[in-house]
């Protein structure tokens, strides 16, 4: 496989749950593709769809769980293959790290052991090989006297350093994919930093493509190479980390970036603008454009018809919002008003200078 093919191809994922009340659709027409040594950040709040996308990818969604379109791992289909045969990817060329790394790590073995054990699943080593080969990566890990440190269970850990150990044994086997569910969440803002160098370190010592998924926008800024912002289960913008940090064509985003506190020069202290509202209910989607009871962009379009997502006049970018070319030189605070005004007003406000413009697009 050349470096320029992609190693993880996801095309029109769909993924629906029957519940008692109906049908939730978690995702609806998710697709991306990752080349190796590529950081694909994947951004939403709770309920986008985010997490159950790459569940999807890595075979985890419980059996009720309807799912349509492709994953391909190396040009291989992996929608529908057989149980054995995804657990033997998972942990080997798909690794993953969760939010909480006692998802990952037993309690009742030492963490050399456990990384050996990993190294040893998928490798024709000695036990002595396997148990030098887990002190190499605690070390890369940055994690202190590690050859001693091997020895000590997760529970002599902290959260910073358990998360550390979690991708020492992602690394074990090479991976070609790893993916990152909310790594950092947890954990505090100079934790957070050191979890996203080992994991840097990570992708840089295997060379593998990895999907970064975080409610943060701001955890992706330095991380990621290209960000997928999803909402209400759909890819709103997709773009490289420039178009989306300084470009963005999708209200939504223009929000995520105007929650966050600004640190840069002559914008540190700046009012946030957050984004009233919540998402919709995956139950009981509103016809139109799923963002438009929060958007203050909304005209009568948008109550009616979903946007597709379309290209921006940037290389790459994607966007699904049917005034995207309006937000150009756009600010947060141009579009969003602090909490405490009506985002209704602001709607009228905008309606009203288009048509003193000469009319609404
Ligand atoms: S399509 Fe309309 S409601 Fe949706 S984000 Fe764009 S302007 Fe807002």
């Amino acid at each position: 496989m050349s470096e320029h093919e992609a190693v993880l191809q996801v095309e029109d994922l769909t993924v629906s749950f029957p519940t008692e009340d109906g049908l939730v659709r978690a995702v609806r027409g998710v697709s991306y593709e990752l080349r190796r040594g590529e950081v694909l950040g994947i951004v939403g709040e709770s309920g986008s769809g985010k997490s159950v996308t790459s569940m999807a990818v890595m075979g985890l969604l419980p059996a009720s769980a309807r799912i349509g379109g492709s994953v391909r791992f190396r040009g291989q289909e992996l929608i529908g293959v057989p149980d054995k045969r995804m657990r033997a990817l998972r942990g080997g060329r798909i690794a993953m790290v969760f939010q909480d790394p006692m998802t990952s790590l037993n309690p009742v073995y030492p963490v050399g052991d456990q990384i050996a054990e990993a190294v040893r699943a998928h490798n024709d080593v000695s036990a002595a090989q396997a148990r030098e080969r887990a002190v190499e990566l605690l070390a890369l890990m940055q994690i202190p006297r590690p050859r001693e440190r091997a020895r000590d269970y997760p529970h002599q850990f902290s959260g910073g350093m358990r998360q550390r150990v979690v991708i020492a044994t992602a690394m074990a086997n090479s991976p070609d994919v790893i993916i990152a569910d909310e790594p950092t969440t947890a954990l505090d803002v100079t934790v957070q930093a050191q979890v996203l160098r080992a994991l840097e370190t990570a992708r840089a010592a295997t060379d593998a493509a990895m999907v970064l998924i975080t409610h943060d926008l701001g955890v992706v800024a330095g991380a990621a190479d290209r960000v997928l912002v999803m909402y209400a289960g759909r890819p709103v913008e997709l773009g490289g980390v420039d178009d989306i940090y300084y470009t963005p064509r999708m209200p939504y985003t223009l929000g995520l970036l105007g929650s966050l506190p600004r640190l840069d020069d002559g914008r540190r202290g700046e009012r946030l603008t957050p984004i009233a509202g919540s998402p919709p209910s995956l139950l009981d989607l509103p016809p139109g454009c799923p963002f438009a009871p929060r958007c203050p962009m909304r005209q009568a379009i948008c109550e009616t018809t979903e946007p597709e997502p379309v290209a921006t006049s940037e290389p790459g970018h994607l966007a699904a919002c049917h005034f995207s070319a309006d937000l150009e030189g756009k600010r947060p605070e141009d579009v969003f008003v602090p909490s405490s005004d009506d985002p209704a007003d602001h709607a009228a406000d905008h309606a009203a200078d288009d048509a003193a413009a000469g009319g609404a697009p």
